[in-house]
């Protein structure tokens, strides 16, 4: 009945019906005795706000299997590079304007191909993430304890309470703007330890347009990888 995917749970905790719209899917939290035609009026009534935050992701982009082999999409930094396969004594890898260059022995696997671009892009997430994150928490007064780079399978980054930050070694992929996203949501965590209307708003204070990296992370999600 609806044209979006819906999932309704009632609940005992609330007094009124609220909405959450997350991945392309629609939450609605409902007060366990409210009658079914109040309710389908409610979700009426909010249905354009539903598909225009819908609308917002609607378009997730597919991941791309990868063969490592030349001619092969890789992102940098927002940046788009061919990979350029050449053999050689050592292995080594550069970027230079177009192409990511991968010098590898002969017969080299695939799958060792995967994990020396891995271990270079984790390294150099390691790199730039560090030193983003010492930029804006200087800039911005937000003490951290330490960086460090990881392997998530579904979050970009995490605080602790001590102020230890974590990043997934994937964002590295992403451009610069949604990198400094990640890192002042993470910074911002070491002020406000949790995701409440406060920590928004602080954030909102410290990045111009909050909506935009989140959308963009869940639209790319699928292509962030290698
Ligand atoms: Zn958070």
């Amino acid at each position: 009945m609806y044209n979006f995917n819906i999932n309704i749970k009632k609940t005992d905790r609330k007094k009124t019906v609220s909405f959450q719209v997350e991945r392309g899917l629609v939450k609605v939290l409902v007060p366990r005795h409210l009658d079914k035609i109040k309710l389908n009026k409610i979700i009426k009534s909010k249905s354009k706000w539903i598909k225009n935050k819908l609308s917002k992701v609607d378009e997730i982009l597919p991941s791309r299997k990868k063969d490592y082999v030349s001619g092969e999409d890789f992102m940098y930094l927002g940046k788009h590079y061919k990979l350029k396969i050449v053999k050689g004594k050592k292995y080594n890898i550069k970027l230079s304007d177009k192409y990511l260059t991968i010098t590898i022995k002969s017969h080299t696997k695939d799958d060792k191909i995967k994990r020396i671009l891995k271990n270079w892009y984790f390294e150099s997430a390691d790199k730039y993430l560090k030193e983003t994150t010492s930029e804006l928490s200087l800039k911005h007064d937000l003490d951290f304890k330490s960086v460090k780079v990881r392997n998530y399978r579904s979050r970009w980054g995490s605080c602790s309470s001590m102020g230890s930050i974590f990043y997934n070694w994937k964002i590295i992929m992403a451009p610069k703007k949604i990198i400094r996203y990640v890192v002042l949501h993470e910074l911002a965590h070491t002020k406000i330890h949790n995701h409440s209307p406060k920590f928004w708003s602080y954030l909102k204070s410290i990045y111009e347009d909050i909506e935009y990296p989140k959308t963009w992370l869940i639209k790319h999600k699928n292509i962030l990888e290698i």
